[in-house]
């Protein structure tokens, strides 16, 4: 079908909504609550547009197109209502840009710069520092919450963990865990994907916190160490170490999630007590050895108990951690060249 965004013609097909055909031809619509992966919940506002024919403004992130749909998204009467939107999420929290974690890839700066607000219009006077430190990896700063939903959206539906939601009502709202707790004392699993959902600067992860602005980072994709699932990460590095990870949102089988050790668990890479070499045990003690010696001498005992014992007296555990071929391989060698059935894996109960 055709639609007109703007007075220009553009190809959309059945079932999207007008945002979706916006974003698809790189019309920006300013959006805070929307996000892809958690869908349309229509309840900032922010992302209103003219439909020729309704009388009032419609959400284009959950309007349907049809064919023939003339669409507005930048005349007086749409920016004046974006603009009401976003200078009341500035103004509502302490949204001083320059010491914020988010300043460049922040969804409410990007609509406050396309809407041209200035700074004099939201200041709203200093709302005092409000953060939930309790987690061990996450900092929650309320006073740079604009009360999107996302985090919630994220931790219900992607997560299905059900920690966050959102207490209290009108002007006492705001994101809370569990029965009045907080989010180191709730069911929370520091799973960071409400990080990641966040469109400002409210969810930060603890050990990112003045390390590196976005853009002085390389992003360099890579697996995961940790479990034979295979989670695709984005190590954000500077200077040759890792400052933040985040999931690759373009890539299975995670999609964006990942768990407290891939999201967090990086800081081992730097360890001086990580082994660079095998160690053999002599008399009690470990010495260095090359890898030749190493896997020798592990054959050769393999061997010796084989011969002396039979097959049945060898048993192999893959480890969760390794990669499926290499498991795959594990298991090749116990049963075609030890002769056993005795293998398995960590992770299998
Ligand atoms: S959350 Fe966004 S708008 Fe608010 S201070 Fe941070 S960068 Fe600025
Ligand atoms: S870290 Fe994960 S489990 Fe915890 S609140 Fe965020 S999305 Fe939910
Ligand atoms: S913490 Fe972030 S994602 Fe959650 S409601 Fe606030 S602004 Fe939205």
């Amino acid at each position: 079908m055709k639609v007109f965004i703007n007075s220009r013609p553009y190809t959309a097909t059945g079932g999207q909504t007008i945002l979706e055909v916006a974003r698809a031809h790189g019309v920006y619509i300013p959006t805070l609550c929307y996000h892809e992966k958690v869908g349309a919940a229509a309840r900032c506002r922010a992302c209103v547009v003219e439909v020729k024919g309704r009388p009032a403004l419609a959400t284009s992130c959950n309007t349907p197109v049809s064919d023939g749909m003339e669409i507005v998204t930048d005349s007086e009467r749409v920016i004046e209502a974006q603009r009401f939107v976003i200078k009341l999420a500035l103004s509502s929290g302490n949204h001083d840009c320059i010491v914020c974690e988010k300043s460049g890839e922040c969804e409410l700066q990007d609509a406050a710069y396309y809407l041209k607000i200035e700074d004099q219009d939201v200041r709203n006077g200093k709302h005092p520092a409000d953060f939930d430190e309790s987690s061990a990896f996450i900092r929650l700063d309320h006073t740079r919450c604009i009360l999107c939903g996302r985090c919630v959206e994220a931790c219900n539906q992607v997560v299905v963990n059900r920690a966050a939601r959102v207490v209290n009502r009108g002007y006492h709202a705001r994101i809370g865990f569990g029965l009045g707790t907080s989010m180191g004392d709730s069911m929370c699993v520091q799973c960071g994907e409400c990080i990641q959902i966040c469109p400002v600067g409210a969810l930060t992860a603890k050990k990112s916190i003045g390390v590196a602005r976005f853009r002085d980072v390389e992003k360099v994709r890579t697996t995961c160490p940790y479990c034979g699932v295979g989670c695709q990460l984005d190590l954000h590095v500077k200077d040759k170490r890792i400052v933040k990870v985040t999931g690759a949102e373009d890539a299975a089988p995670n999609r964006g999630r990942l768990c407290v050790k891939g999201r967090f668990g990086y800081d081992f890479i730097y360890s001086e007590d990580r082994l660079k070499t095998p160690l053999i045990k002599e008399n009690g003690e470990f010495r260095e050895a090359s890898w030749d010696e190493a896997l020798d001498l592990v054959a050769g005992r393999f061997k010796d108990i084989i011969a002396k014992h039979g097959p049945d007296s060898v048993a192999g555990v893959s480890c969760a951690r390794s990669i499926n071929e290499d498991s795959y391989q594990m298991q090749k060698l116990f049963r075609g060249v030890f002769k056993t059935n005795n293998i398995d894996h960590c992770a299998r109960t």
